[in-house]
C-alpha cells in the first residue's frame, strides 16, 4: 500500500508521520513545506495534552496563562488560565511536524500538486516535478484546497475571512476583544519575538474587518510600522454544510481545513487538523476493508457532532441577548463576577467543554452565578460601571 498525502500543514504532516511509522510507504507533497501560514498559532490544552510532543518539543513557543477578555459596554476582565495555551509561529510548528514525518520515514517532496486522477484502483498525481502513482490519497491541502472533486465544497456562507498583522514586540498575555454586530472577534496572541494580531468574522467583507482591526490597533497603540499583513480563509461550516460535508470518497479522505474541520465559534483548527489526521491514519491502518466508512464513523464519534452542534450556537453567541445586554458583554461581566462562570470559561479556553452540554451546564450554574454576582456587588468587592450590570 502506498499513500500520497497532499499538503504538509499540521494535518498532512501528522497523517504522514502516523502512516510512515506504521510501515506504510508514504509520500507527502507540499508546495512550500514549512511556511508562516496566516494563523494565531494558539494550541489549547486539549491539543497539547492529547499530543504531548507539542509540549515536550524544544520548538520555540510561548506558554500563556493570562488572558484579558473585553466586550462593548463592559469592563475588561483578566482570567488566569489553569491550563496554559501554547502559541507557536506556524513556520516553527509546521517545520517541527514535517521533521517528525521525515524521521518516521515519509518521503517529503516540495512541489505543487496540479491534479489527481483515478484509474482503476490507482491514483495518478500530476505535480510540477512529474507524476506519481499511489493506492490511497489523503487530502490535507487546507482551506484553499484547489482539488475541486476532493474534500469539502466550501461556499462563501461556510467560510469567514481572517486577517491581521505580525507586530514586532513582546507580551505575556493574550487579548480577546468582542465587537458590536460581529460574528467573530479580535485576538492578540504573543509569540516569540512578535505578536499575531488578527480578526475573524463571518458575513462581513475583509475590507470592513481590516478597518475594524486597524481602529483597534490604533486605540491600543499597536503600530503597523514594520508589521507584515496576512489574510486567509477560515472554514466555518453552517449547520446544513455539516450534513453534506464531503470528508471521504473511494480511496481518499480529507483532513483538517480541507474537510472543513474548524470550530465554528472560536476558529480553532490546529487541534482538529491533527486529530482528523490521527483518525484517518487509524482508519487506514485498522480498517483495511472500508477505511472511508470507518473514518466517517470515527470523526462523528470523536468531535464532528460537537462542531456541528457548535454551528447552531454561533449566531446566538455573537448576536444574542441575555438580561437586556449582548451575550458577549454578559460573558465578560459574568467572568468577572462569578467564580462558577469563570470555571466554564476556563474549560472553554482549555477546549474541554463540549458545545453539547454547554447550555445545560450554564443553566445548572445560572442560579449560583447570579447569587455570586449579587453577593459580589452587595459586598462592594467589585465596583462596576453603571452600564455593566
Ligand atoms: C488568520 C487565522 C488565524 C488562525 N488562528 C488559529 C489559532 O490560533 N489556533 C488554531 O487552532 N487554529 C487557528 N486557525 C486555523 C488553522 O490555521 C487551520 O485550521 C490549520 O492550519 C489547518 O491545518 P491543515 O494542515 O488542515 O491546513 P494548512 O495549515 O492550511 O496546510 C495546508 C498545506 O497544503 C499545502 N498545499 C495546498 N495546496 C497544495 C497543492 N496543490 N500542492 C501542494 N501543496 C499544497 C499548503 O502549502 C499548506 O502547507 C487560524 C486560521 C486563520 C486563517
Amino acid at each position: 500500500m502506498k499513500v500520497a498525502v497532499l499538503g504538509g500543514g499540521p494535518s498532512g504532516a501528522y497523517a504522514a508521520e502516523r502512516l510512515a511509522s506504521a510501515g506504510i510507504r508514504t509520500v507527502l507533497f507540499d508546495e512550500k513545506l514549512a511556511w508562516e501560514k496566516p494563523c494565531g498559532g494558539g494550541l489549547t490544552w486539549k491539543a497539547w495534552s492529547q499530543y504531548p510532543f507539542l509540549f515536550d518539543s524544544p520548538t520555540p513557543r510561548k506558554t500563556i496563562t493570562e488572558t484579558v477578555l473585553a466586550a462593548p459596554k463592559s469592563t475588561p476582565v483578566k482570567l488566569t488560565l489553569d491550563r496554559p495555551l501554547l502559541i507557536f509561529s506556524r513556520y516553527d510548528l509546521n517545520g517541527m511536524l514535517l521533521d517528525r514525518a521525515a524521521r518516521a520515514g515519509a518521503q517529503i517532496e516540495q512541489t505543487r500538486v496540479l491534479g489527481a486522477e483515478r484509474s482503476g484502483d490507482a491514483w495518478r498525481f500530476r505535480t510540477k516535478l512529474g507524476s506519481l502513482h499511489a493506492d490511497y490519497c489523503i487530502v490535507a491541502t487546507g482551506a484553499r484546497n484547489p482539488l475541486r472533486d476532493l474534500g469539502t465544497e466550501l461556499t462563501p456562507a461556510d467560510t469567514m475571512s481572517a486577517l491581521g498583522y505580525y507586530v514586532p514586540g513582546d507580551r505575556h498575555q493574550i487579548d480577546i476583544q468582542f465587537l458590536p454586530k460581529l460574528e467573530g472577534y479580535i485576538w492578540v496572541f504573543p509569540r516569540c519575538g512578535h505578536m499575531s494580531v488578527g480578526i475573524c468574522g463571518k458575513g462581513e467583507p475583509a475590507s470592513a474587518l481590516r478597518a475594524r482591526l486597524e481602529r483597534y490597533m490604533e486605540e491600543r497603540g499597536l503600530s503597523k510600522d514594520g508589521a507584515a499583513f496576512y489574510s486567509h480563509l477560515l472554514p466555518c461550516l453552517g449547520t446544513p454544510a455539516w450534513k453534506r460535508n464531503r470528508v471521504a470518497g473511494e480511496r481518499w479522505m480529507a483532513t483538517g481545513d480541507a474537510a472543513g474541520l474548524v470550530d465554528p465559534i472560536t476558529g480553532e483548527g490546529i487541534y482538529y487538523a491533527l486529530r482528523s489526521a490521527d483518525l484517518a491514519a487509524e482508519a487506514i491502518l485498522a480498517h483495511r476493508e472500508s477505511p472511508e466508512l470507518a473514518y466517517r464513523r470515527l470523526l462523528r464519534r470523536d468531535f464532528m457532532g460537537d462542531l456541528e452542534f457548535g454551528s447552531r450556537l454561533a449566531n446566538r453567541v455573537f448576536h444574542g441577548r441575555f438580561l437586556c445586554g449582548s451575550i458577549t458583554s454578559r460573558m465578560v461581566q459574568f467572568t468577572r463576577l462569578s467564580p462558577k462562570f469563570r470555571g466554564v470559561m476556563q474549560d472553554l479556553f482549555a477546549g474541554t467543554q463540549p458545545y453539547i452540554g454547554l447550555k445545560k451546564r450554564l443553566f445548572r450554574n445560572l442560579n449560583g452565578s447570579l447569587i455570586e454576582i449579587v453577593c459580589n456587588l452587595g459586598l462592594g468587592r467589585v465596583v462596576p460601571r453603571p452600564d455593566t450590570v
